[in-house]
């Protein structure tokens, strides 16, 4: 089973939540989908095994053949390309380009190479007996989906593989909740949680995959969440009240169930919600 772990804003317990999860299932992997920050090594503490880069195919056009005839660059979506006809010059823009191969499909005399463009890593290790993928995009490059896809794709059918995505409901979220059996969604009782929670709610839905929420800090704000829950008929799977103990643990690294034991008990009920609700 996949089960993915978001939240429609940052800050609201979601890699406590995905670290959790995985942390207490017996046979798991704990997938870092949030490249931008991949935080959960912070917790888990992997040993990292192995390394690959990823990168996306990107066109190098041979100026020598090519008729500047501009299909290529009428054909990107992405405005990657600029054939400057008066100048006899093709423009490469490789930040922009998705790698989509569009291009080299649609010249016709056939003068553009994909090369790979480099957007970042992907790590594999164990943390124990906990298997453990991350993926970590180069500082500056605008592209995460690519790297999240590669991610994904290590996910091991033989284990609850959890995938923790990151926070927001933008195309890199989109892409690491698409396809998983079941999407914890992390929020907290405010009415900023619930604004974007109901972000969250409605691309899931868009998405096919059923919904759970986890409530943190739950004491605290006020009652909108529960009861926009129960109007839409989704589980509120467990509530993480607000201590101060909970929060130091944190802030030095150490996961929720590992700081306080009795937390592994919690997070196995919620895993056997998931695989009746899911
Ligand atoms: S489609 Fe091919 S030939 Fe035409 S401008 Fe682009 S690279 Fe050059
Ligand atoms: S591969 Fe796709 S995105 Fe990249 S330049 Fe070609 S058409 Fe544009």
């Amino acid at each position: 089973m996949v089960v993915s772990v978001a939240s429609g804003k940052g800050g609201t317990g979601k890699t406590t939540v995905a670290v959790s999860l995985a942390l207490s299932a017996e046979s798991s992997q704990y997938l870092d989908c949030d490249v931008e920050e991949p935080d959960g090594q912070i917790f888990l503490k992997p040993k990292i095994v192995e390394r690959f880069p990823v990168g996306v195919p990107v066109p190098r056009i041979d100026e020598s053949k090519c008729t500047f005839c501009g299909k290529c660059a009428e054909s990107c979506a992405f405005n990657a390309i600029v054939v400057a006809k008066p100048a006899r010059k093709t423009l490469v823009f490789p930040e922009l380009c998705h790698g989509c191969g569009v291009c080299s499909y649609v010249c016709p005399v056939d003068c553009i190479e994909e090369v790979p463009r480099e957007i970042g890593v992907v790590e594999k290790g164990w943390a124990g007996d906990l298997a453990f993928v991350q993926g970590i995009l180069n500082v500056g490059e605008p592209m995460p989906t690519p790297l999240v896809r590669e991610v994904k794709g290590q996910v091991d059918p033989e284990r609850l593989a959890v995938v923790d995505a990151s926070p927001g409901t933008s195309c890199p979220v989109v892409e690491a909740v698409r396809g998983t059996d079941f999407c914890v969604l992390v929020t907290e009782p405010t009415p900023f949680g619930l604004n974007d929670l109901k972000l969250a709610v409605e691309m899931a839905e868009e998405l096919g995959v059923p919904v759970g929420v986890v409530i943190n800090r739950a004491d605290l704000g006020d009652g909108r969440v529960e009861e926009f829950c129960e109007a839409k008929g989704i589980p509120v799977l467990m509530r993480i009240p607000f201590r101060r103990e909970i929060a130091e643990a944190y802030s030095e690294g150490l996961p929720l169930v590992e700081a306080f034991p009795e937390y592994r008990e919690r997070f196995l009920e919620l895993i056997e919600k998931i695989g009746e609700v899911g």
